[in-house]
């Protein structure tokens, strides 16, 4: 089923369509479960139905052909990992990925770590958005975070509901197609709302589409007026990581860059108990706290369980 939002008369009135149907190209911009809306080249909006396991998600670029969608090939991915652990796609082609935060409520130990560390995996650029700003205890956390990642990631302090810090945000977002994750309640759909300010019309034409449809879940991507775009889709909280290896861990851990030209003794050196470790060199000196360093020993234990696991998987072939 193919409906056009924009279906001029003058269509309706050919009996006999032209035969040849060309391919044309477009872009899913909402993802309504059991079918997605396109954008057009041409600007008109098309909605085509799928099956809910089709694999299309919104940022995927495609071409329609009557009835079906080819989906052209992807350039990124973006996952999402729900309470149980298990990944799900809900967007392609992103280039940012903005990790909010707040003094209140508090994320768990590593978070924004582990977020950059899967941001930059799946070839986004993380940034960090601290939130409630307009809170008495955000100053020290703001400064806190312009320390830790000083040069290597950009730091936004911004309040979405006194509208304070945004423009920076809109500048960085720019050509760029992003998404925020953070835990519920630091302030995602007020910061969605305070960039997109149309975005509450568009969320009523959607409920209006999925009428009586309650258990379908929406992901919409968002034009900004100032350029790039904003993905919405629920319970977006923890962004997933998925089959990198201790090298690409260590390459991507923010500030293991701080070693500069030093290097360790091993060039296989996984930063554990390694003698002449550099990073290890780093913990000692002041320069890469404690507890940081404790989140990439957590990370490089897990990715070493899945590389074992990938392992005892290739044997039994
Ligand atoms: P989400 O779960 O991440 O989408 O967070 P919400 O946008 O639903 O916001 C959670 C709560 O934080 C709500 O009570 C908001 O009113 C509040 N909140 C959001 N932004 C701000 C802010 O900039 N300052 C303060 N003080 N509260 C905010
Ligand atoms: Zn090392």
């Amino acid at each position: 089923m193919k409906k056009e939002h924009r279906t001029s008369g003058s269509n309706r009135k050919s009996v006999n369509p032209s035969p040849v149907l060309t391919a044309r190209e477009g872009l899913i911009v909402a993802h309504h479960g059991v079918a997605v809306e396109v954008l057009l080249s041409d600007g008109l909006r098309s909605m085509v139905r799928v099956k809910r396991r089709s694999g299309h998600v919104v940022g995927d670029r495609v071409k329609i052909s009557g009835e079906a969608l080819d989906r052209l090939p992807r350039r990124t991915e973006l996952r999402r990992r729900d309470a149980r652990g298990g990944i799900h796609l809900v967007g392609a082609n992103f280039d940012v990925l903005g990790i909010v935060i707040a003094p209140l409520p508090v994320p768990p130990p590593g978070f924004i770590d582990r977020a950059i560390v899967a941001a930059r995996a799946a070839d986004l650029l993380p940034f960090v958005v601290v939130n409630k700003c307009d809170l008495a205890d955000s100053a020290a956390l703001v400064s806190a975070l312009k320390t830790a990642y000083a040069g290597a990631i950009p730091v936004f302090p911004v309040s979405a509901a006194a509208g304070n810090g945004l423009d920076p945000v809109r500048d960085f977002l720019k050509g760029n197609r992003g998404a925020f994750v953070g835990i519920t309640g630091v302030g995602k759909s007020s910061l969605l709302n305070a960039l997109c300010p149309e975005i509450d019309l568009k969320v009523g034409v959607i409920s209006a589409i999925n009428r009586g449809r309650h258990t379908t879940t929406v992901s919409t991507l968002h034009s900004l007026a100032a350029g790039g775009e904003l993905i919405d889709t629920p319970g977006f909280q923890d962004f997933g990581l998925v089959d990198i290896s201790a090298e690409d861990l260590a390459a991507y851990f923010p500030g293991f860059e701080k070693t500069g030209d030093v290097t360790c003794r091993f060039r296989d050196c996984r930063h554990r108990t390694e003698p002449g470790c550099a990073v290890v060199d780093l913990v000692a000196k002041g320069l890469l706290s404690t507890e940081r360093y404790e989140t990439y020993l957590e990370m490089l234990t897990e990715v070493e369980a899945g590389e074992a696991e990938a392992r005892r998987q290739e044997w039994k072939k």
